[in-house]
Parts: C-alpha cells; sequence; structure tokens
C-alpha cells in the first residue's frame, strides 16, 4: 500500500510523486510502477551495483522462517519497547529486510509504517506479508525518498547508517533506534564478535544525542534446518562439517538516539 509523500528519486529531482493508473509520477514526467502486491521501486540504475542488490531471495526467506519461528520475538519485544511509537506516530524503518519488526510492531501498535530496503525479494515478502505498511525498493544509503521532518521515529536494524540523510527525515526531537549484533549474536556460529556501540555513538554524535542503550538476547534450541537457515542469512551457507542442531544465541545492542 503505497500511503502519503514518497519523492522522486531520479538524479536530484526530489519531487513529490503522486499517484495514476498503477504508477507514481512526479510534476517533470519521472514515473514509478506499483507492483501489484503495493510496493513500489524507485531503485536508479546507479543504485543497482550488482544486478540483484540487497538481500538474495534465499536469505530473505531464510529470515523469515527464523521470525515466524518465534527465535526474534524477544528481540522485538525490546525493540517495541525502546523505540516508542504509538497509534498517532509515523515511523520509517531503513533497511527493513523482509519486515518483521516494522510489520509485527505495526500491527501491534497502529503506527504508520514505512519500510525501505535496497533488496526486491525482501520487499516483495514485506509486502505481502504485511501489507498494511508501506514498502518502497531504494537505496538508503543514497537518498531516503521522503520530505524533511517527516518521521517522529526512524529504526535500523543491523543495517548500514546515512545520519545525515536519517536526521534530515526525521522531525526536531524524534527518535532514532539503532540495532547492532552484540558481540554475543551468534557468538555459538562465528565466535565471539567486536563491540559496534561505541562506533555507532561516534558516527551519529553530530545530529543525534544518546538517550538510551540496552543489550536484548535471547536463545533458542535450533533444529538442524534452522541452523542452516541462520547460516544462510549471515552468508556462510557452506561449511565442511555438515550442521547439527543446537543452542544458538541472538543479541542486539540496542541504543535509542534524540534528533538534536
Ligand atoms: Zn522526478
Amino acid at each position: 500500500m503505497i500511503q502519503g509523500t514518497l519523492l522522486c528519486t531520479v538524479r536530484d529531482c526530489r519531487s513529490p510523486l503522486t499517484p495514476g493508473e498503477g504508477v507514481l509520477r512526479c510534476p517533470r514526467g519521472h514515473c514509478f510502477d506499483v507492483a501489484r502486491s503495493g510496493y513500489v521501486n524507485l531503485l536508479q540504475p546507479q543504485d543497482k551495483r550488482s544486478k540483484q542488490p540487497g538481500d538474495s531471495a534465499q536469505a530473505v526467506e531464510a529470515r523469515r522462517r527464523l521470525h515466524e519461528a518465534g527465535f526474534s520475538a524477544a528481540l522485538r519485544d525490546a525493540i517495541g519497547a525502546m523505540l516508542g511509537a504509538g497509534a498517532e506516530d509515523r515511523v520509517l524503518d531503513a533497511g527493513c529486510g523482509e519486515g518483521f519488526y516494522l510489520g509485527s510492531l505495526a500491527s501491534r501498535t497502529g503506527f504508520a509504517a514505512h519500510g525501505v530496503d535496497l533488496s526486491v525479494p525482501a520487499i516483495q515478502s514485506a509486502a505481502k506479508r504485511y501489507p498494511q505498511c508501506a514498502w518502497v525498493v531504494a537505496n538508503a544509503d543514497r537518498f531516503l525518498p521522503y520530505p524533511d521532518g517527516y518521521f517522529t521515529h526512524l529504526m535500523t536494524i543491523t543495517a548500514r547508517s546515512h545520519g545525515a540523510e536519517f536526521r534530515r527525515v526525521l522531525q526536531a526531537g524524534g527518535r532514532l533506534l539503532v540495532a547492532v549484533p552484540s558481540p554475543e549474536d551468534l557468538m555459538e556460529l562465528r565466535g565471539h564478535g567486536k563491540d559496534r556501540t561505541k562506533r555507532v555513538v561516534e558516527d551519529f554524535r553530530e545530529r543525534f544525542r544518546l538517550v538510551e542503550q540496552q543489550r536484548a538476547t535471547t536463545v533458542a534450541d535450533l533444529e538442524q534446518g534452522a541452523v542452516e537457515d541462520v547460516l544462510h542469512t549471515i552468508y556462510r551457507p557452506m561449511r565442511t562439517q555438515p550442521v547439527e542442531a543446537m543452542r544458538v544465541t541472538f543479541s542486539l545492542d540496542l541504543l535509542v538516539f534524540e534528533a538534536v
């Protein structure tokens, strides 16, 4: 479902798009097809570094199965509580993937939900699963196709960040939630990771003030198929040893900032 205002992504155009017959069009005549499932693809040729940018269909499906099995429910609940968005709010998920976090929080809370991702298979999957939200294929690293100050809340879950664009589309005092894998995330599969929180705070220091920080961790006993799915989501499906059922830790460092 396309709702609200989107901006044209043709280089330097940035005019508002208005809906027509199965398309969105800007006053200069740039035109984008709206898919039957309701999402719109605003990718420009320069955004497509590979033929299939972003997550592959296989990674999208693996991630969806893990979410549907409930392994991320505790993380989702922690994100929802820290985001603090209510029914009156307008929320953007930048790098939303197949839409689990945004879609399930929106159906619970009733906020206006907008998700952007570079991956066509991810956005297709999101639009089918969560039709009440607005889904857009675009390169969030380059330009977020929304007007200045459009959102009250923005979240980005283990995705790349673009501080200047995040600040531009957030209203003054708006909340930004950044989730990064904690050092414990998937440690049974890839060992202890690094702490990424200092780097995040440093990256956002000019435009955002850190107001809250918390680690959300959940442990799950995974069947062999689910372990394989996890490996697909981190692009490590090829292992010398066949995988076995095992206990796996999912863990995110959550940081909430206020736009200044
Ligand atoms: Zn245009």
